[in-house]
């Protein structure tokens, strides 16, 4: 007999002895089978749907290194839009931009709807500046888009024949609203589609790279937009630099939209690129900016709205620098899975930038309203 015959023998033997011992009927074998079914079912289904580590993921998903757990790889659709309210590590990417698309709802209907108290809310320390304690106006909420009160027309020209220059001729109508309404419309549309973006990413390869597109196609809109009511209204009597201007950086953001949608450059180590070109749109903005400063060196209002715009370029930067070094999760890797790493920080400070710019267009507004063309 071999050795093998043996051990084969004696396995035999010892199976039989356990059934004797321990009889198993064949009911409590169906039983078993159909708990060990369901525990294999239960197990596969939260597997599924439950928070993986940066190993497990599908290579299409591994972006940051440094975020190692909490991840959602795969899930359906419905588990995905439910998981707004579960925590892993998109919750507060989802939270910090679907929270300021809502601040920018409210306050584009509050513009809407003529609720100069909520559309100023921002614009308060506007008012406190020593520079604009002469802005006792509404900023015109007025008519929206053309109209204006008759009330604010005769508070424009007391006020107008009272401070204003010779060589400034008071507006007779409110200033139009449609490049701040783009600029608003272009806010929500960013925050709203990466909201969207860091909600669904983890659905499939497919939807991922379709909705990255859209959030990169978002930040693009969101920054050409913001040009539309400094550019207007501070060139409002000079028509020929809108399309200089305007021209210009709407070309740029196609380019830079056409560049982004091929999908190498979606990929994680493009971070510093799409950065670079991101950020030089924004440097674009230096140089009407610098033209603009030249231009209206007199203005009262040179200070605040050089102030809200630098503060915007600052929340921008800011941020920008975060996003690209990856800073706190790359000296602590998985610390900051859940809360505190990059990206959140980034999120919040395009916000911040994004109420800034707000601010300075609420200026923009008052003082075209008051002041027209010579
Ligand atoms: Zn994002």
């Amino acid at each position: 007999m071999s050795l093998r015959e043996i051990t084969r023998r004696k396995m035999n033997q010892e199976t039989t002895t356990t059934s004797t011992l321990y009889p198993i009927s064949s009911s409590d074998q169906n039983v078993n089978k159909v708990e060990n079914k369901d525990h294999q079912e239960s197990k596969a289904k939260s597997k599924r749907y439950g928070l993986v580590s940066f190993w497990e993921l599908p290579e299409y998903m591994k972006d940051n290194e440094y975020v190692l757990h909490y991840y959602r790889a795969n899930w359906p659709i419905k588990e995905a839009l439910f998981s707004i309210f579960r925590w892993h590590n998109e919750t507060l990417n989802v939270w910090t931009h679907l929270i300021g698309f809502i601040i920018f709802v409210a306050l584009t209907v509050a513009n809407l709807m003529e609720v100069p108290q909520v559309a100023g809310l921002i614009s308060f320390f506007t008012r406190s500046f020593p520079n604009s304690g002469d802005t006792n106006v509404s900023h015109g909420s007025n008519g929206f888009f053309t109209g204006g009160g008759a009330t604010n027309l005769v508070d424009l020209k007391q006020i107008a024949s009272s401070e204003m220059g010779a060589n400034i001729t008071p507006a007779t109508t409110p200033v139009t609203r449609w490049p701040f309404l783009v600029f608003l419309a272009g806010s929500m549309f960013c925050l709203l589609s990466s909201s969207i973006c860091h909600l669904f990413c983890c659905h499939s390869r497919r939807l991922n790279i379709l909705l990255l597109r859209i959030d990169y196609s978002g930040i693009t809109v969101m920054i050409i937009t913001s040009f539309f009511p400094p550019i207007y209204y501070i060139f409002q009597c000079e028509p020929r630099w809108h399309f200089i201007y305007l021209g210009g950086v709407t070309a740029l953001g196609i380019f830079t939209i056409v560049t982004l949608l091929s999908p190498a450059l979606s990929a994680g180590k493009f971070r510093a690129f799409r950065a670079l070109l991101f950020c030089s749109m924004g440097f674009f903005g230096f140089v009407p900016a610098i033209h603009a400063a030249i231009v209206n060196w007199s203005n009262p209002k040179r200070d605040i709205t050089l102030a809200y715009e630098s503060a915007m370029a600052l929340f921008y930067l800011t941020g920008t620098m975060f996003y690209v070094t990856r800073i706190p999760e790359r000296w602590k890797p998985g610390w900051f899975d859940l809360a505190g790493h990059s990206h959140q920080i980034f999120h919040v400070f395009v916000v911040f930038g994004a109420l800034a710019h707000y601010s300075a267009t609420l200026v923009f507004l008052e003082w075209r309203d008051r002041f027209g063309c010579a």
